[in-house]
């Protein structure tokens, strides 16, 4: 690879290779790679490699801080011509082991452990930033590298990733063993599809390659081809120019534009232009603030109850509020803005702070982009940015809308946060703004009465120590969620504590309410 296709002059891709348990992503990516002249990278090894260290050292996947310490251990070795097929462990080459029966079974117990893959992240993209890869993964093309210039996902129905994975262990089908091997493959695909953080799934703009059916050899052809395809629409943007020449060297991450051969009319993606953290009320935020309470009062019947004098004017603290209407981000940032002094931080979606005029004043008023297909962990980084500067961050942890007023179960980022960064929690219940503006309506109804309801804001490692419940892993997450939905749903009418209603004297009392 370092020769003939140094001098190589085509332009070359980063190319995000994704899908399920043995649909052959590792063996046609790499064949792929040798024969167009990319490195290549099989990111599960890295999960079997921690995995492997875990099973030995005996660090449960309860332990996030124990796993995140293994992956300093871990090492991707390069086989000469610059593909990454083999991993050591202190230093000894381990690949054989790490693809072993044991690590099987318990790889996506921890792969799904959130802190774990932050910890690989960083690791996976300074691996790609110097072009010219295929990588190998399942959130490649949706979470490491949501940029790649060309998305593959293989896939194929788990009977034929069985038969594949039966005749390449020399195992009997009709043996227990066999079955077993079905059974594996459908569990991890289970795990890995629904995990909270980073699942399998294709991206969006992914090119969807079924194998069923198909020799190994036909499916590199469909890979090459669709890569040789690609490189000429990237090259024409001028951005790759370089890369033959130093393919396996790292280089400075050159700046890329995107472009998908099978949807050349969209607009590539251009990286997100992040927003400085809003850490002073100016005169803009007091100013706009303004204008909404008075168009809010003009047209709400509003009422504002909570102790709010003794809410925190300065540290780091996580609004948490249920989600039932568009005016409720209005509804609760133009008044607390006003109470606490400073601005609230919000994450919202790429596409509203992109508009011209609109996007501008959004990004004045803290709101900071989030691109839809990295949402998990760019957002979480976001946040924990904004929380590490000692400021207030806005969430909806539903994340959308609901569509009946009532709490929807939210996923587990909110309580992560929470304990991650040890910041207090605010529950806000914004009661009735379903009513006032339904979703699905333009505007807003005139005279609804709404309320919104402020509680008292509480450390959630302590309350869950002061119940006996653990304050780290996965379990710790779980129950600090439900803890921070429990104290919404507490200060919301029964119509809308919704999934979280049998919840509520896990919070405590129903305060308000
Ligand atoms: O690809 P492979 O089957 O070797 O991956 C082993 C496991 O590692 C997967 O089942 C999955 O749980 C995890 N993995 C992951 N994200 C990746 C690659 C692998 O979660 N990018």
């Amino acid at each position: 690879m370092q020769t003939g296709e140094a001098s190589d002059a085509r332009a070359g891709l980063v190319v995000a290779l994704d899908g399920p348990a043995s649909s052959g992503k590792s063996s046609v990516g790499a064949a792929a790679a040798a024969e167009l002249g990319y490195r290549f990278c099989d990111t599960g090894l890295l999960y079997r490699a921690v995995t492997w260290l875990a099973l030995h050292r005996d660090i449960s996947a309860d332990d996030a801080s124990g796993l995140v310490g293994l992956v300093s251990e871990i090492d991707l070795l390069d086989d000469g011509r610059g593909r990454l097929s083999h991993v050591a462990v202190d230093g000894v080459d381990r690949t054989d082991d790490v693809r072993g029966p044991a690590v099987d079974v318990a790889v996506s117990a921890y792969s799904a452990v959130s802190e774990l893959r932050l910890a690989l992240l960083t690791r996976q993209r300074h691996l790609a930033s110097a072009g010219r890869i295929v990588m190998a993964g399942r959130d490649i093309g949706t979470i490491v590298l949501p940029d790649a210039d060309l998305k593959l996902f293989l896939d194929a129905s788990v009977e034929e990733r069985a038969r594949r994975r039966i005749l390449e262990r020399g195992i009997d089908p009709a043996s227990d063993a066999g079955a077993e091997i079905v059974a594996e493959l459908k569990r991890r695909d289970a795990l890995d599809s629904t995990r909270a953080i980073a699942p399998l799934k294709a991206a969006d703009d992914a090119v969807i390659i079924r194998t069923d059916g198909n020799a190994i050899e036909d499916t590199i052809r469909q890979v090459v081809q669709a890569i040789r395809t690609a490189e000429p629409a990237r090259a024409a943007d001028g951005a790759g120019a370089a890369d033959g020449a130093a393919p396996t060297t790292p280089a400075e991450p050159e700046p890329r534009r995107p472009r998908r051969p099978e949807r050349a009319a969209r607009a590539p993606r251009r990286p997100i232009e992040p927003t400085p953290i809003a850490t002073r009320s100016t005169v803009l935020i007091r100013f706009g603030s303004m204008i909404l309470r008075s168009i809010a009062r003009a047209i709400v019947r509003f009422r504002v109850e909570g102790n709010l004098a003794a809410l925190p004017k300065s540290g780091p603290m996580i609004m948490a509020a249920n989600h039932a209407s568009s005016a409720d981000p209005v509804l609760i940032g133009a008044f607390l803005n006003q109470v606490l002094g400073r601005p609230l931080n919000w994450l919202g979606k790429r596409e509203i702070v992109e508009f011209p005029l609109t996007g501008w004043a959004f990004r004045i008023a803290g709101i900071h982009p989030v691109d839809r297909e990295a949402a998990d962990l760019e957002a979480f980084r976001t946040a924990m940015r904004i929380l590490e500067a000692g400021q207030t961050l806005a969430v909806f942890p539903e994340g959308t809308r609901s569509k009946d007023g009532a709490l929807q179960q939210v996923r587990e980022g909110v309580g992560m946060l929470a304990l991650r960064s040890g910041a207090p929690v605010l529950p806000v219940a914004v009661v009735d703004s379903d009513i006032l503006w339904p979703r699905g309506q333009l505007l807003p109804h005139y005279g609804k009465r709404v309320t919104v309801r402020y509680g008292a804001p509480f450390v959630v490692a302590d309350e869950l120590a002061a119940q006996g419940l653990p304050v780290r892993g996965r379990q710790a997450t779980e129950a600090a969620t439900r803890l921070i939905m429990a104290r919404i749903a507490a200060l919301l009418p029964p119509r809308q504590r919704g999934v979280y209603a049998g919840d509520v004297t896990v919070g405590g009392a129903a305060e308000g309410a």
